[in-house]
């Protein structure tokens, strides 16, 4: 066991962790390092991902005081043991449900946004009561690092480690004695750390990935859903896991939604996106060299230019897309849309859900019975009607996958909930009994 795993067990085990006090002191602590490293934090995700100030901001930072906030608002309550009601046969006694923390809290997480998703789960693992061991993307090194530091200044390693390192190390970590990981990544590794984790029956979450849809009817606020669309998709180059990966649009609109969506392009990055200084760039060679491949002439329709040095894809459209295209055979995570067409609603959701369940989907049609069949019929982890990305800004909604984009949930108290074991408690009286559970005192209860 490595020296500091050692000691958040011992500490943990002391009940430093488990006061309100504590808790709200160490989120406070939290987001005064933040505040106090937002500077370097944003020079970093510009130095790794070329991100602008204002998108490392709205979609990081700002993201992270808000979840903060949100958690010192409630803690106290969630906290706090919750009563259930207490049937016949349990007369005389109290039940409630304590909640109860896990003990070490390992996070992995990824590089598409770095600081937000490495915080956020740490966010609900610090308020449920644990200690927390993190583990930053070694894609984005100047981020890694930066958070290493901003932690090491901030809190001991006996209650809040980083750990940096390449997947080596992430494989390390997953052999130490931890009580929960919570992963942020890929599928293909996903499989890895649950299978890592069902070794010692670790509880885990996984936030995954996936092909999400953007489906567009023929009755949709064209101008709306493209401009959306442009937004949900293009966003850190696409390099969001919750991005439109594809859009799946009605035959009849198609040609105007497709004019619409090349305006909004052009609108939000300019003539010349590659040249310019706040459009994100493509992680590292691997991934851009990936993109490339998808680039088939014969699909293109807008787009499709690329600066080698600088690790930039323009806005890319791709027409007459077809289910056995190799841009939709896995996540794209570029900013590359694949296009196809539909003509019966019948059709998208046959396609669809014969594919592993997406993390996202996104409709656009006003026609109600559309929407709900759409919602109804296609499993997914979450989505919006006539918008992209919204629902995940919702700390009321909680956000993950189902199936291959992932199991359990966070944000707002889904993320205090994940990070918390609901220890059921019935707690008898000792001033009666009740006889007929004994044997041979009454003839057994018929439960109808
Ligand atoms: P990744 O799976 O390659 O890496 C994630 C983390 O796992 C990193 O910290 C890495 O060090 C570690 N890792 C990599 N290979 C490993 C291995 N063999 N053994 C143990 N650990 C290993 O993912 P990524 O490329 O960083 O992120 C992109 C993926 O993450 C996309 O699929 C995207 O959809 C998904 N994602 C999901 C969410 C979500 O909230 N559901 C958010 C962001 C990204």
């Amino acid at each position: 066991m490595n020296s500091f795993v050692k000691k958040q067990k011992r500490w943990f085990n002391e009940g430093h962790t488990r006061s309100y006090t504590f808790r709200k002191e160490q989120l406070v602590k939290l987001k005064k390092m933040i505040t106090t490293f937002e500077q370097p934090l944003i020079n970093a995700l510009r130095f790794d991902l070329g991100k602008s100030e204002y998108e490392a901001y709205t979609t990081e930072i700002a993201y992270l005081k808000r979840e903060i906030n949100d958690h010192l608002k409630h803690i106290k309550k969630w906290m706090s043991p919750s009563k259930v009601k207490t049937p016949l046969t349990h007369k005389g006694s109290k039940n409630y449900i304590m909640k109860e923390p896990y003990g070490i809290a390992l996070v992995i997480a990824p590089w598409n946004y770095p600081v937000q998703l490495a915080f956020a789960p740490v966010i609900g693992a610090i308020a449920a009561g644990n200690t927390v061991i993190l583990k930053p993307s070694e894609h984005t090194p100047t981020v890694s690092w930066v958070i290493r530091k901003m932690v090491e200044q901030y809190f001991p390693n006996h209650f809040f480690a980083v750990v940096e390192g390449e997947k080596e190390v992430t494989q390390g970590l997953l052999d130490q004695p931890v009580d929960y990981i919570f992963f942020t990544g890929s599928v293909p590794v996903g499989k890895i750390i649950m299978e890592k984790a069902s070794k010692r029956l670790i509880p885990v979450t996984l936030e995954l990935g996936g092909k999400s849809p953007a489906i567009v009817h023929k009755d949709a606020a064209l101008d709306l859903a493209a401009r959306r669309i442009v937004w949900g998709k293009f966003m850190n180059a696409g390099q969001t896991c919750i991005a439109p990966d594809y859009v799946y649009v009605h035959s009849d609109v198609k040609a105007n939604f497709l004019k619409k969506v090349q305006k909004y392009i052009q609108q939000f990055y300019g003539l010349d996106p590659l040249a310019n200084p706040d459009y994100v760039k493509i992680v590292n060679r691997v991934h851009f060299n990936r993109m490339i491949g998808y680039l088939d002439q014969s699909h293109l329709v807008f787009g499709g230019g690329y600066d080698e040095e600088k690790r930039r894809i323009e806005p890319t459209i791709m027409d007459h897309v077809s289910w056995n295209d190799t841009i939709m055979q896995e996540e794209i995570f570029g900013p590359l849309l694949p296009v196809l067409t539909f003509d019966s609603l019948d059709e998208v959701i046959e396609q669809v859900s014969r594919r592993p369940k997406p993390l996202a989907l996104y409709y656009f049609g006003e026609n109600e019975e559309d929407q709900l069949r759409v919602t109804h019929s296609i499993s997914f982890g979450g989505g919006c009607i006539n918008d992209t990305l919204y629902h995940i800004l919702n700390p009321h909604l909680p956000f993950g996958g189902v199936g291959e984009s992932g199991m359990g949930s966070y944000h707002g108290k889904a993320s205090f909930d994940t990070f918390t074991h609901q220890k059921s408690i019935t707690k008898q009286t000792t001033k009666f009994d009740q006889n007929f559970r004994y044997p041979g005192s009454q003839p057994a209860i018929k439960v109808i």
